[in-house]
């Protein structure tokens, strides 16, 4: 009996060669595999598939009908030996084509004429050439309708068992598409039993074909409508199974015991009271939410997503004073130095003497806050891991440094990762390790994550979103300043930029390098974690001729000589020392620099109220979400922000419609899917998150959105009622396999 799990071999016939191509070109091993070898499009039987301009040397697969058939003897020059040649004229829905046949034998020839005698009807398939005006296929390869053939002469009597619409599948070399077909359907006329993942009563509810009626739709359909009936069957599939793997994760989640963060001192109180604002909705509303989480004996894992400058800061300060006040430690992991020294200092800040726990003056219920980092001096980093390990720091920061084994703390209560997406899963996986309890986990990011996404790639997380900007916060104006038409604009950029700093803001310049010499954008050796987004940005190749591209130590010079003349226009880029880089980020913070030439090191978290302007410099060289990140740096004091996307892109290319759009919305969940619909979601989420993306086959978090709520929604019911799966033992070894799969090793990390 064939079954799925048969070797390929057994509907291929014994043909080793075949075999070997079908596994090393398209990882095709078993029956089932081969079943699930989606056709690539489809032909309607007598149309010409791609007619409309035939370039010499192109491969083409034509339906068409012979139309003139004539066999020829001739008499080859080189051996002076009779030879045969079958002349057929294909008559397509377009043009006719001359296909030429050559035969070695009188046996061969006259076969050939009798299967392509006229009036015959079939798919051809061949590289393209021009004959004396004509366009003709040389030996084509060929699957002929209604009768028994191909391409070795086999008559297997298959080829005719199909629709209307000609299947064609992906090919490899020495691979076929009709190789492909033909196996497909004697395996499909052979094999009884398909099994069945999808539940009965699940496919009724969710109305989705069962198995059998899936294969047949798509490898031998009708109408397209009925591909899409079969695709998304399959589609469905794929999410209910993914689904269910992560439904089962955070089941198992909840099964871990985690220590309770409840109770204890009043140093969250003490902070509530001495905040300078007030916590929007969103902010008091999470926050419950949040110390709810931590109230409960097995380990938070909540995603929190806000735009930028929507207040994330805050409300994770708040959780991690929550543990502290319970007796725990909280970490803060952040993904460059910029950012941690930031958060270090703004904590800090905020705390004010609540900060100074055990010293002389500070508050009674303080704690104190410690900053580990790659660069920090050898005392400074041993001093901060002492305090850590004997639990005198309650709110520890840090970047990567926090990762190393020889870090430990007293009692890890909570970690808190900012903009998760720079991190990878092993990387929050080996921070967490660092508890003797699973802790409770906060992770926050400002590219907004549209909801599927979330779903799919962080389902084992539950979400929280600061939709709400804080009261106060102005607008921010976006305007794309297009010099490819209008080179003399970037005068009026810098003109904008004096009149600012007049009325005692500030202003980003921003640069995609840090040299002149570079040939890529700079920083990326420096900014910590920040590689894919370099290597993943949809860099438009700049057409033509165009200026070098701006770098920041020249412009800083060019500014401070020309147009910005005797303002303090200051540096920052990842490759300075440590310490400069902090000194600049405090000066520019205090308001002692009124220009800060930079590279991407500023884009994310970086928060100087009182800066206004951001200048991009070649904007077109960063993505739509990178873009979005960079200008939520201005408008945050209650002062209209004003983003200047400085390009030389043409109108109407690629790159400027992305400009376009940007400038266009603020809505980061909008830009995020404009982002998307450019890239493919790993990308997006950075190459560590990429464990996934195999499993997505079918599946397009987007196109398919409505697909995945309908499985995760069939997922869990399926669970409460089943946990273990035992009613359907189909769909319980699916998820079986794809929990050991090496995408769910990536799961349980994280
Ligand atoms: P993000 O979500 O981008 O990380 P931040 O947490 O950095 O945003 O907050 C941006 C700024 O808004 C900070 O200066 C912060 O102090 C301020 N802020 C946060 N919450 C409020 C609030 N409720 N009212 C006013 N300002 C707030
Ligand atoms: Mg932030």
């Amino acid at each position: 009996m064939i079954t799925l799990d048969s070797p390929v071999t057994t509907v291929l016939g014994d043909k080793a060669t075949k075999r070997k191509r079908l596994a090393e070109g398209l990882g095709i091993e078993t029956v089932g595999d081969l079943l699930r070898h989606f056709p690539r499009r489809y032909v309607k039987t007598g149309e010409l598939t791609h007619v409309a301009d035939l370039q010499p040397g192109e491969m083409i697969t034509v339906v068409g009908e012979i139309a003139v058939s004539d066999l020829r003897t001739y008499r080859d020059k080189r051996t002076g030996r009779p030879a045969y040649r079958l002349e057929t004229v294909l008559q397509t829905d377009g043009p006719r084509l001359r296909m030429t046949f050559f035969a070695k034998n009188q046996g061969t020839a006259s076969w050939q004429a009798k299967r392509l005698s006229k009036g015959r009807r079939g798919v051809f398939g061949g590289q393209v050439s021009t004959f004396r005006g004509e366009w003709q296929l040389t030996n084509p390869h060929m699957v002929l309708f209604g009768a028994g053939s191909g391409e070795d002469g086999e008559d297997d009597g298959m080829v005719d068992n199909f629709g209307d619409l000609y299947p064609i599948y992906p090919q490899t070399k020495g691979i076929e598409s009709w190789d492909i077909q033909r196996a497909v359907t004697f395996a499909r006329s052979v094999i009884d039993d398909v099994p069945e993942v999808v539940p009965e009563e699940i496919r009724d509810e969710y109305d989705v074909v069962d198995a059998r009626t899936a294969v047949d739709l798509i490898h031998a359909p009708d109408t397209f409508a009925q591909v899409e009936v079969g695709r998304r069957r399959y589609r469905f599939e794929e999410a209910l199974v993914t689904q269910l793997v992560l439904g089962r994760r955070r089941a198992f989640l909840r099964t871990l015991g985690a220590q309770a963060r409840v109770g204890g001192g009043g140093l969250l109180a003490a902070f509530d009271e001495r905040l300078p604002f007030v916590l929007t909705d969103g902010q008091r509303a999470v926050g419950e939410v949040i110390e709810a989480d931590l109230a409960q004996p097995h380990p938070m894992n909540r995603l929190l997503q806000g735009e930028v400058g929507s207040g994330k800061t805050v409300v994770a300060l708040r959780a991690m004073l929550r543990v502290v006040d319970s007796g725990g430690q909280a970490a803060l992991l952040a993904p460059t130095e910029v950012l941690a020294q930031q958060h270090f200092r703004s904590m800090t800040a905020m705390l004010g003497d609540l900060a100074a726990g055990g010293m002389l003056g500070g508050a009674a219920d303080g704690t104190t806050v410690a900053l580990l980092t790659g660069s920090m001096p050898k005392a400074a980093r041993a001093d901060a891991m002492s305090r850590m390990v004997t639990g005198e720091a309650g709110i520890v920061i840090g970047t990567h440094a926090l990762l190393e084994e020889k870090v430990m703390f007293a009692d890890l209560g909570l970690v808190v990762v900012d903009e998760q997406h720079r991190f990878g899963v092993e990387q929050r996986a080996a921070l967490t390790d660092k508890a003797g309890w699973p802790p409770h986990v906060l992770v926050m990011t400002a590219t907004p994550i549209p909801r599927t996404v979330a779903m799919t790639v962080f389902g084992d997380l539950e979400v929280s979103t600061l939709s709400e900007l804080p009261a106060g916060r102005a607008p921010i104006q976006t305007n794309v300043v297009p010099l490819a038409e209008h080179p003399g604009w970037i005068e009026r950029v810098w003109v904008r930029v004096r009149e600012e700093v007049e009325k005692g803001h500030q202003a980003y310049v921003v640069c995609p390098r840090i040299t002149g010499d570079e040939q890529e954008e700079g920083g990326r050796d420096v900014i910590d974690m920040m590689e894919e987004e370099f290597v993943d940005t949809p860099l438009a190749r700049p057409a033509g001729e165009r200026p070098p591209l701006n770098a920041v130590t020249e412009a800083v010079e060019r500014l401070r000589s020309g147009p910005l003349a005797g303002l303090r226009v200051e540096m920052l880029h990842g490759r300075m020392p440590p310490d400069d880089k902090d000194r600049v980020m405090r000066s520019f913070a205090a308001g002692e620099i009124d220009v800060l030439v930079s590279t991407t090191v500023i884009e994310v978290g970086v928060d100087v109220a009182n800066a206004t302007t951001m200048v991009l410099l070649d904007a077109d060289r960063f993505g739509i979400s990178q873009l979005h990140q960079m200008r939520g740096r201005v408008g945050r004091g209650g002062l209209p922000g004003l983003c200047l996307l400085v390009s030389h892109a043409e109108a109407l290319s690629p790159a400027r419609d992305r400009l376009d759009a940007v400038a266009a919305t603020t809505d980061g969940f909008e830009l995020s899917r404009l982002d998307l619909d450019q890239r493919r979601e790993g990308d997006v989420l950075g190459a560590s998150q990429s464990g996934f993306r195999s499993s997505l086959t079918m599946l397009r978090v987007l196109r398919d959105e409505d697909t995945i709520v309908a499985a995760r929604e069939a997922a869990s019911r399926l669970l409460e009622r089943d946990p273990e799966l035992t009613g359907s033992p189909e769909l319980a070894r699916a998820v079986a396999e794809l929990e050991q799969s090496r995408q769910s090793d990536f799961m349980e990390k994280a």
